[in-house]
């Protein structure tokens, strides 16, 4: 996801570059396909980027723990910073920022690493497959997704005992 921002970079302050994104990114260890439109523009310091980009990650539901591909919409807006002036060639100061983002010496704006960071924080902590998501039979595992498994139904068999025991000691 590079973009060659050596043009923009000469151009005055307010100037805006709109470029479309579709590329393959590694987000979770797997290529997730992202998406969308993004904004450039030339600020004092440097490239502003602004857009909302589309993407899937797989996760795992947390209640059944199957495999599921999560969308993700990702809002980035990040400052880039030139580490090399376009005119001079001279390099120049980063901004104390820690973990800003910057444009190389050839003048490539890397987007990965930003697309990486929001999607790994718009994805969820806890993801459900759905919201109806049944779950794991606490007893045998099996995923209620699919249907019901065999255990006898627990919370009826648990009320049978306590009576069974409270007629006992009734009698007693
Ligand atoms: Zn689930
Ligand atoms: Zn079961």
């Amino acid at each position: 996801m590079q973009l060659n921002v050596s043009q923009l970079l000469k151009a005055s302050i307010g100037s805006i570059r709109n470029y479309e994104v579709s590329e393959t990114v590694d987000i979770t260890g797997g290529g997730s396909m992202v998406e969308g439109k993004v904004r450039l523009m030339r600020t004092d310091r440097g490239i502003l980027v602004k857009g909302t980009l589309h993407t899937e990650v797989e996760v795992t539901c947390s209640r059944c723990l199957s495999l599921f591909s999560c969308p993700l919409a990702l809002n980035i807006e990040e400052e880039y910073f030139p580490t090399t002036d376009v005119i001079s060639g001279a390099t120049l100061p980063l901004p104390e920022e820690p973990g800003c983002f910057t444009i190389d010496e050839h003048h490539v704006l890397d987007l990965t690493e930003a697309i990486r960071q929001y999607a790994l924080l718009a994805t969820p902590m806890k993801p459900l497959c759905g919201d109806d998501c049944a779950g794991l039979c606490p007893y045998c595992g099996h995923n209620l997704n699919q249907g019901p498994c065999d255990c006898p139904p627990q919370g009826s068999e648990r009320k049978d005992v306590n009576y069974g025991s409270f007629t006992q000691t009734k009698i007693r």
